[in-house]
């Protein structure tokens, strides 16, 4: 099987590559390379972490699971019990049922909600809007996600405005659940939050992959975060995936430089892994995806650089059991 690649995942992402053309006076000047031939797969009831620093693609890529963004080349595929669905190519009717499954967390409720909305009203509209009617069946099913994510009902006649934080991200993930989705990108959902809250949060994330058996993709900057909720981390830089593998030994034994220095920079680390990473001294700044370096994108910034490294592309190969890297050290 491919690098990426599992048995039977919900989600699918087949050497997607996502490219935006930049014009002046309607000629193209630059072509962005925001994904460059990403294959990803994601399980039910797995969490993927999907970690890189802002401009490594990440958010482009999980736009691209849910067809929130079309892609330049490649495949993405949902597949539900023996039916595959080609996201891409589902229009109307088959659009509006497939964007049912495919739900997205925003990592700042407010730009999803109306804030001067009553939290009710901001649950009941994608109920309507996929078919169920009736106030009591509304609020029964409200009352049964609100368990789920630990909000009191008597919040249901708040405003938006009026709640904290943590109970908006709360409300924003009751609103994904009552549509009953299979696989959920969860976007920085928890970077704005406080660490007491963070870690509520993770926790009903991961219940909601443990007990319902949703596939999720959480796009983190913070390794320490994806650490904590995923079973898998997916490290990108550049638009390139890097490394890949089962949370515990990208978190014990990083093999890729941008990896190390990644957990290196992550405030929660465990010490011992302190070892592992004191060596990566990372230069510079991610260079804009428009402009980005040949050979091996992280060459400029690679303390471990070799002559190859800035004119050969390293392929993402496994190197351990499920555990992938591309770089030419391995
Ligand atoms: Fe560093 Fe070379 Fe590995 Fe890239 S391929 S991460 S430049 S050692």
């Amino acid at each position: 099987m491919p690098a990426g690649s599992i048995e039977r995942p919900v989600i699918a992402l087949d050497n997607v590559s996502v490219l935006f053309t930049k014009k002046k006076l309607l000629r193209p000047v630059s072509v962005v390379r925001a994904v460059d031939g990403a294959t990803l797969h994601v399980g039910r009831g797995e969490v993927v972490g999907l970690v890189g620093e802002s401009g490594s693609g990440k958010t482009t890529l999980g736009r691209a699971a849910i067809g929130l963004q079309r892609v330049t080349s490649g495949k993405v595929v949902f597949s539900q019990g023996e039916t595959s669905t080609d996201v891409e190519s589902a229009k109307g009717r088959d659009w509006r049922q497939l964007r049912q499954h495919l739900q997205i967390i925003f990592q700042d409720p407010f730009s999803s909600m109306d804030p001067n909305m009553r939290v009710f009203d901001v649950l009941k509209i994608p109920l309507q809007a996929h078919g169920v009617k009736g106030k009591e069946r509304i609020e029964s099913a409200v009352e049964d996600v609100f368990r789920r994510v630990g909000l009191p009902n008597d919040i249901l006649s708040s405003f938006v405005f009026q709640l904290s934080g943590g109970q908006r991200q709360r409300v924003s993930i009751a609103r994904v659940l009552l549509l009953n989705p299979d696989f959920i990108v969860a976007d920085e959902a928890v970077s704005m939050l406080d660490v007491s809250l963070k870690g509520d949060i993770l926790k009903i994330m991961r219940s909601i992959a443990d007990e319902l058996g949703v596939g999720i993709l959480f796009i983190t900057h913070e390794m320490a975060v994806a650490k904590v909720i995923s079973d898998r981390i997916a490290v990108m830089y550049l638009g390139n995936l890097v490394e890949l593998g089962p949370s515990e030994a990208i978190a014990s034994k990083p093999l890729h430089p941008y990896t190390q220095a990644l957990l290196q920079a992550s405030p929660a680390i465990d010490p011992s892994l302190r070892e592992v990473t004191r060596s990566v001294n990372v230069k510079g700044e991610i260079p804009h995806a428009s402009a980005y370096p040949s050979g091996c994108r992280f060459h400029p910034r690679c303390p471990f650089a070799m002559p190859k490294c800035s004119d050969q592309v390293p392929e993402l190969r496994e190197v351990e059991d499920g555990h992938y890297v591309s770089c030419w050290l391995y």
